[in-house]
């Protein structure tokens, strides 16, 4: 029996004159997603995307975990194609559904009928496949409030789709639809989460990552590699920046006073992170901050980080505890890599007692006292830009 899968549009349906350019991305996206597994043909209506395996022996499986992943969906089906003809639709349904009617104890059958040509009524529709498959499944009850199974049949313009199982989406919007940011991306649990949320409204990701060699060592930046490769099934290609930052952490220890040291180093960090950004016209940063978390994540401390940014910073875990991070974290996969421990640039020549209330006149007096302009020039011309695209 011909199987497709049909995707419904999330938000998307409800963006006016704009949406078949949010609908083209959503597509452009699905079929890079969709392209190892096999060939496939789109077309769209009534704010469903029909996606139509053009091979014979494709995966369809695969291809609904890899749908699972893709932003701009908020539900879709694997569905059985059949004639707009009763009969046809009867004995479709009674094996396309076999195994699944054979295990439920209650059922229900929904249809929807857009093509009004079709001669009987969504009503008589559920009527007459109900008491079909109820006289095929004599085991089975109907349950029109809770049922096990619900049998949908939509009567669409060029067939009629049967399935049982609507799978959810990963909702919010097309990856690439909402402009570019560049996430500061370190090892550990939060920033592939926040870059994660981001890509989720739509937000086409780069990462940023600064080592410092030989303070940090080369398998805490495959580490953070990993990461990316890990987002890239929700986020698409990732191009990751990394910068060396051993020089500016050698100058910071040596010139400013040990207390500030974490801050200071996080405004260096917001400055190369958005002259990257600029650069690369990426409009904002993303970080995977938290208030409270750390020393550095005190609303005083923030202050100071913020007075150096010229362009919005994210930070869409900032009022998430760290359970509610870890349980994102665990669900997109990313929280495996993220526990392994290899030493992130911000532990070395981390204060003991760093100050968690800085006052913003005194870290620029601070850090005045030694001319970064140099340092920082040199570590944006000396950053490595990788591309990390979707294994496929
Ligand atoms: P995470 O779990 O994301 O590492 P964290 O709780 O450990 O966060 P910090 O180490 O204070 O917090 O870092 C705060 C944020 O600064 C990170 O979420 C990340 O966005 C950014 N960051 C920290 N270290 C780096 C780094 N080496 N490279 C790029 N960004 C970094
Ligand atoms: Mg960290």
């Amino acid at each position: 029996m011909k199987e497709i899968l049909l995707a419904k549009d999330g938000e998307i349906a409800l963006k006016g004159l704009n949406r078949s350019t949010f609908e083209d991305i959503l597509i452009r996206n699905i079929r890079r997603r969709l392209k190892p597994v096999g060939k496939f043909s789109f077309s769209r209506a009534q704010s469903t995307i029909y996606i139509t395996p053009e091979d014979e022996d494709i995966d369809l499986d695969e291809a609904c975990e890899r749908l699972k992943k893709v932003f701009g969906i908020a539900a879709f089906c694997r569905v059985a194609v059949l004639p707009k003809e009763f009969a046809a639709i009867r004995e479709g349904a009674k094996e396309y559904l076999y195994d699944t009617l054979k295990e439920a104890k209650t059922f229900k059958v929904n249809a929807k009928r857009s093509d009004k040509q079709f001669p009987m009524s969504s009503p008589e529709i559920m009527r007459e496949l109900g008491g079909y498959l109820l006289s095929q499944f004599p085991h089975l009850k109907v349950d029109v409030h809770d049922p096990d199974v619900t049998v949908t049949v939509e009567i669409r313009e060029a067939a009629a789709y049967l399935y049982a199982k609507k799978i959810p989406g990963a909702g919010g919007m097309p990856v690439g639809s909402s402009g570019d940011a560049l996430l500061l991306l370190s090892g550990g649990i939060d920033s592939p989460v926040a870059g994660y949320m981001m890509a989720k409204r739509g937000i086409r990701i780069s990462a940023i990552h600064f080592v410092s060699p030989p303070y940090t060592s080369d398998r805490a930046r495959q580490k953070v590699e990993t990461l990316c490769e890990e987002l890239t099934p929700y986020c698409g290609k990732i191009s990751f920046f990394c910068v060396p930052f051993t020089k500016i952490q050698e100058a910071i220890k040596q010139h400013c006073p040990e207390e500030l040291f974490t801050i200071i180093m996080r405004r260096l960090m917001m400055e190369i992170a958005q002259r990257i950004a600029e650069k690369n016209d990426m409009s904002a940063l993303i970080t995977g901050e938290s208030v409270a978390q750390v020393a550095s994540q005190t609303l005083r401390a923030m202050v100071c980080t913020d007075a150096v940014c010229r362009i919005p910073v994210f930070r869409p875990v900032i009022g998430m505890d760290k359970a509610e991070i870890v349980a994102i974290s665990q669900k997109i996969g990313t929280f495996e890599t993220s526990i392994l421990p290899y030493d992130d640039c911000c532990t070395v020549f981390s204060p003991k007692h760093p100050k968690t209330r800085p006052q913003l006149d005194a870290v620029e007096k601070a850090q005045a006292q030694f001319d970064f302009e140099p340092l920082i020039a040199e570590a944006v011309e000396n950053t490595e830009i990788k591309g990390i695209r979707p294994d496929f």
